[in-house]
C-alpha cells in the first residue's frame, strides 16, 4: 500500500515549508478553498468515513457537521497532548512532516469557518511546539494562515500552546480548560464541544487529533472513494500502529485497517526477539484491555470493531507487546500507578478508587497479599466504571480486570494458591 501519512518519510527535509510545497503540499487547501464551498469539504469528509484517530474513533466529518453555521466564533482546536503509554505517532508527524498537520487543521478550519485554530501540545513535546511555531509563520507568509486567506476573503489565525504535561489533557473537555486558564480538568457534558457553551472559551469548537487532520490534505486531493478503497468499510483508511515492548522492530507502521494482528506484530515488526513466545498484547496503550496472545486474537482483523469484539479497544493503536516472562500482575501495578498519578481528582470513584487498587498491588507485589486481595481487586472496579466524570476512570480498571481474567493464575501465585511467584515479579518489583 502506497503510504498517506508517512508518505514523504524518508524526505529528510521535509519539514522545510518549500520542501513540501515542493511535493504537492499544500494543495489540498488550495483545492478546497478554490473548488469547494466549507459545505463541500464536510460532505467530502463524511462520505470518506474518516475515524478520529485520537482514540474514540467518531468520523471526522460528524464533528465538523455539528457546529452551528451562524455562530460567530468558531475554533479549531489540534489535540496534540499524546501522552498515551506506548503512543508516539502524533510526535513523529509533528516533527517531521508538521505542515501536513498545518494544512489539515486548515482545512478543518475552513470546512467550519473557523475564526482560529489553537495546537494544543504536550508539556514535554517544548521543542517540538517551538518549532511548530516557526513552520505555522511560513504558512502563514505564504498567506495559507492568516488574514484574506488565498484571497478568499476568509481569515484564520493559528496559534501553538504547550500544556504542562497531564495525561487528562489529552481528554478533550479538559484540554480545553487547560487552554482556556482553567484547572485542566474534565467538564460535564452536555453541552459537547460543538456546542454554544461547551467549547474554547465557550465557542462552538472542533477537536482533532494530529494523525486524524494528516489524513485530509489527501481526502480533499483525491477524494472519499480513494480513501474509502484503503482499509474496511466501518473502518477505512490507513492508521499508523506504534508498536513497543518485547518485539523486534519498534516503531511507526502506516498500514491499511483491516490487517491482521499476525500480520502487524510478525510480519511488519519482526515479532518477539529471543524466540520468546508472545503472552499479552495491549492494543491501546495502558488505557485499554490486554489480551492474550491467543491464535483466536492474532487471526482477528485490526478494525475499531473487531478489537471491541474481542474485548478491548483499538483506541489510538499503541501495540505494547509482552513476551513470555513478563509477569502479568506486575504490568497491571504498574498501569494502576500511572493512573493513579494522573487521576485529576475531581471525582471521588476515580480519585479514591486507583489510590486503593494500587494499596493492593503493593500488598501483593510485597508479598503480603491474601485471597480477600483478588476479590477486593474484582470488587472496588464495580465501584469505578461507569461512575465517573470522564473515561479515564474506565482506563484504570482495564489493567486490573483484563489481567485478572486472562491470567488469573499469576495472581494466585501471589496469595498463596499456586505454588512459585515467577522470577520475572521479584526483579520487576
Ligand atoms: Fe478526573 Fe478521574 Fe474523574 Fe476523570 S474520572 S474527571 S480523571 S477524577
Amino acid at each position: 500500500m502506497a503510504h498517506i501519512l508517512l508518505r514523504n518519510r524518508d524526505i529528510a527535509d521535509i519539514w522545510q515549508f518549500e520542501t513540501y510545497v515542493a511535493h504537492g503540499g499544500y494543495e489540498g487547501l488550495r483545492k478546497a478553498i478554490k473548488e469547494h464551498t466549507p459545505a463541500e469539504v464536510i460532505q467530502i469528509v463524511l462520505d470518506s468515513n474518516l475515524r478520529g484517530r485520537g482514540g474514540a474513533g467518531f468520523p471526522t466529518g460528524r464533528k465538523w457537521s455539528f457546529i452551528p453555521k451562524d455562530a460567530p466564533i468558531k475554533y479549531v482546536v489540534v489535540n496534540a497532548d499524546e501522552s498515551e503509554p506506548g503512543t508516539f505517532k502524533d510526535r513523529e508527524l509533528l516533527e517531521k512532516n508538521p505542515h501536513q498537520v498545518i494544512e489539515g487543521a486548515m482545512i478543518a478550519a475552513y470546512a467550519i469557518q473557523a475564526t482560529a485554530v489553537y495546537v494544543y501540545c504536550r508539556g514535554e513535546f517544548w521543542d517540538l511546539a517551538h518549532a511548530l511555531e516557526e513552520r505555522i509563520e511560513e504558512a502563514r507568509q505564504a498567506n495559507l494562515v492568516g488574514e484574506d486567506i488565498l484571497g478568499s476573503g476568509w481569515s484564520c489565525n493559528m496559534y501553538v500552546h504547550l500544556g504542562a504535561g497531564a495525561y487528562i489533557c489529552g481528554e478533550e473537555s479538559a484540554l480545553l480548560n487547560s487552554l482556556q486558564g482553567l484547572l485542566g480538568q474534565p467538564r460535564v457534558r452536555p453541552p459537547f464541544p460543538a456546542q454554544m457553551g461547551g467549547g474554547l472559551y465557550y465557542q462552538p469548537t472542533v477537536v482533532n487529533n494530529v494523525e486524524t487532520l494528516a489524513n485530509v490534505p489527501w481526502i480533499i486531493l483525491n477524494g472519499a472513494a480513494a480513501y474509502k478503497a484503503i482499509g474496511t468499510p466501518e473502518s477505512p483508511g490507513p492508521k499508523i500502529f506504534c508498536v513497543s515492548g518485547h518485539v523486534e522492530r519498534p516503531g511507526n507502521y502506516e498500514l491499511p485497517l483491516g490487517l491482521t494482528f499476525r500480520q502487524l506484530i510478525f510480519e511488519h515488526a519482526g515479532g518477539v526477539p529471543n524466540g520468546k513466545r508472545l503472552k499479552g498484547i495491549l492494543p491501546s496503550g495502558a488505557s485499554g484491555p490486554v489480551l492474550p496472545a491467543t491464535d483466536e486474537v492474532l487471526d482477528a482483523p485490526l478494525t475499531y470493531e473487531s478489537v471491541a469484539a474481542l474485548g478491548s479497544t483499538l483506541g489510538s493503536a499503541s501495540f505494547i507487546l509482552m513476551d513470555e516472562d513478563t509477569d502479568m500482575v506486575w504490568a497491571a501495578a504498574k498501569m494502576i500507578h500511572f493512573f493513579k498519578h494522573e487521576s485529576c481528582g475531581k471525582c471521588t470513584p476515580c480519585r479514591e478508587g486507583t489510590y486503593w487498587l494500587e494499596r493492593i498491588y503493593e500488598r501483593l507485589l510485597d508479598g503480603r497479599g491474601t485471597p480477600r486481595d483478588l476479590e477486593l481487586l474484582e470488587s472496588v472496579p464495580r465501584q469505578i466504571q461507569g461512575l465517573t466524570l470522564c473515561a479515564l476512570g474506565d482506563f484504570a480498571c482495564n489493567p486490573v480486570l483484563s489481567t485478572l481474567r486472562h491470567f488469573r493464575d499469576e495472581y494466585e501465585r501471589y496469595v498463596g494458591l499456586a505454588e512459585t511467584v515467577p522470577q520475572a515479579a521479584v526483579a520487576g518489583a
